[in-house]
C-alpha cells in the first residue's frame, strides 16, 4: 500500500492553515530562542485567540492551534507587534533551524544572521525548503529535515552541503550569500523544468542529479551528535509530550527561565526545570518518548479518534511498557512517523486498526478494535 497524500501546506503567521480545531498559525522563533516575555506573550495569545494548545514542531517552531477566522487578524497583528512574525512574506516563510547550543556571535549565529537579513532578497523558495545551520563543535542537525546544510568546513571556512550529499561547497562568511544563491539558482533551475509538479526536496533531487559542486573531500569538521532528553552539562533538555504544549506550560517555563531554546526533535533547552506539577518530559526514561502521536481528533479533520488521549491512557495505565516503538495515527496518512514502528495503531471510523512492524498506511493485522479493547490489545502486543 502506498502512503496517502497529505493535504495542506506549511503554515506561517501570514499564511495559516485550517485544521480540525481551527486555524494553525506557525511561529518561527528567530535563532530558536524565546525569552520569558515572548513565552508569556505566546501563552496569552494562545489563550486569547486560540484554544490554549500549541504544537512544538520537528523543525523547532511553535504552532498556535484553534484560531478562528474572525480572531486571526487580531492575532497576526499582536504577533507582529511582539516581533514574533516575520517582517514580510519571505521572512515569514524562511525555514532556518539553528543548532542547539549555538552561542551568540559564533560562526553559526553569524551565518543565521546573514540569512535572516537577506531573507527578502533570496529567490522564491518552495514552502518546505529549509536551511540547517550547524557550525558548532558537535553537529546536531545531520538528520534534520533541511535542504541546505551550513556547517563549519574541515579545513576552515563555511561548508554548504546539499541534503543527500556528503561533500559540499566551501566558502567564507564574506561570500556566504553569493554561494547560497548559486546553489539555490541551481536547485530552482532544475525545478523550473517541471512547473506543473510539486517542488522536489533537495535530497530527492540529488538522487537524479549531481550537486552543483565537484567532489572535493570538503567535509564537515565536527562529529555528529544526538540530542537526548536529560541534563546537558548545565542546562536541561526537555521535551513536549507528543509534541504538544499548553499555554500553562509556556508560563511555567517563563517563570523559571529568562530564555528557552526551542530545538529539533520537539525538544527544548532550559536552564531551570519547570516545577514538579509540570507534565513536560524531563527524563530519558519517560515512556512517552517511545510513542509517536499525531494531533488526531479534535485537532485534525481527517481523524475520528483522540490519539493523544489514547497515548496518555496507554502510558498511565501501564498498558504500554515502552520497550518497543509505538505510533498512534489518527488516520492512514501516518503524519507522525514516516518510518515503520513495532506497533502502529491507526484510527478508522472511530475504531482502531493495528499494523505490526509497519507504517500507518500498510496492511493491518487487526481491524475494527473498539476503544474499550484497545488498551488490552496493545498490552498483549507490547509485552
Ligand atoms: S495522520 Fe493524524 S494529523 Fe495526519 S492527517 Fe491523519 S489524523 Fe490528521
Amino acid at each position: 500500500m502506498t502512503r496517502p497524500a497529505a493535504k495542506g501546506w506549511c503554515p506561517t503567521t501570514r499564511r495559516p492553515m485550517m485544521s480540525g480545531d481551527g486555524l494553525l498559525v506557525r511561529v518561527k522563533p528567530a535563532y530558536g530562542r524565546l525569552d520569558a516575555q515572548a513565552l508569556t506573550c505566546l501563552a496569552d495569545l494562545s489563550d486569547q485567540f486560540g484554544n490554549g494548545v500549541l504544537d512544538l514542531t520537528s523543525r523547532a517552531n511553535l504552532q498556535i492551534r484553534g484560531v478562528s477566522e474572525q480572531a486571526y487578524p487580531a492575532l497576526l497583528s499582536s504577533l507582529q507587534t511582539a516581533g514574533l512574525a516575520g517582517a514580510n512574506l519571505k521572512a515569514d516563510q524562511l525555514n532556518l533551524t539553528l543548532a542547539p547550543f549555538t552561542g551568540k556571535n559564533s560562526l553559526g549565529w553569524r551565518c543565521a544572521d546573514y540569512l535572516y537579513a537577506a531573507a527578502d532578497d533570496l529567490p522564491e523558495l518552495p514552502a518546505k525548503f529549509g536551511f540547517s545551520v550547524d557550525c558548532g563543535e558537535k553537529r546536531y542537525l545531520t538528520n534534520a529535515s533541511a535542504d541546505l546544510f551550513i556547517e563549519a568546513a574541515s579545513g576552515g571556512g563555511v561548508l554548504l552541503r546539499c541534503a543527500g550529499s556528503t561533500d559540499g561547497l566551501v566558502t567564507d562568511e564574506d561570500n556566504l550569500l553569493t554561494s547560497v544563491r548559486t546553489i539555490l539558482d541551481w536547485y530552482l533551475g532544475l525545478q523550473a523544468g517541471a512547473p506543473d509538479t510539486p517542488p522536489v526536496r533537495m535530497r530527492k533531487l540529488l538522487e537524479a542529479h549531481d550537486p552543483p559542486y565537484r567532489a572535493t573531500g570538503h567535509l564537515p569538521h565536527a562529529p555528529e551528535h544526538q540530542l537526548a532528553v536529560g541534563p546537558a552539562a548545565g542546562p536541561h533538555i526537555i521535551a513536549a509530550p507528543y509534541g504538544q504544549l499548553t499555554a500553562g506550560d509556556l508560563r511555567q517555563l517563563a517563570a523559571a527561565n529568562s530564555s528557552v531554546q526551542i530545538t529539533t526533535g520537539r525538544m527544548m533547552i532550559v536552564e531551570t526545570l519547570p516545577g514538579p506539577d509540570s507534565h513536560l518530559i524531563t527524563t530519558s526514561e519517560d515512556k512517552r518518548l517511545s510513542v509517536a502521536v499525531c494531533p488526531g481528533a479534535p485537532h485534525c479533520p481527517s481523524a475520528s479518534v483522540r490519539t493523544r488521549d489514547l497515548a496518555d491512557s496507554l502510558v498511565r495505565t501501564g498498558a504500554w511498557s515502552g520497550g518497543k516503538t509505538l505510533h498512534i495515527s489518527g488516520c492512514a496518512k501516518g503524519c507522525a512517523a514516516p518510518e515503520a514502528r513495532d506497533i502502529c495503531i491507526v484510527g478508522r471510523d472511530g475504531r482502531f486498526d493495528i499494523v505490526e512492524k509497519g507504517c500507518a498506511w500498510q496492511a493491518p493485522s487487526s481491524t475494527g478494535i473498539l476503544t474499550t479493547d484497545i488498551l488490552e490489545r496493545v498490552s498483549e502486543l507490547g509485552s
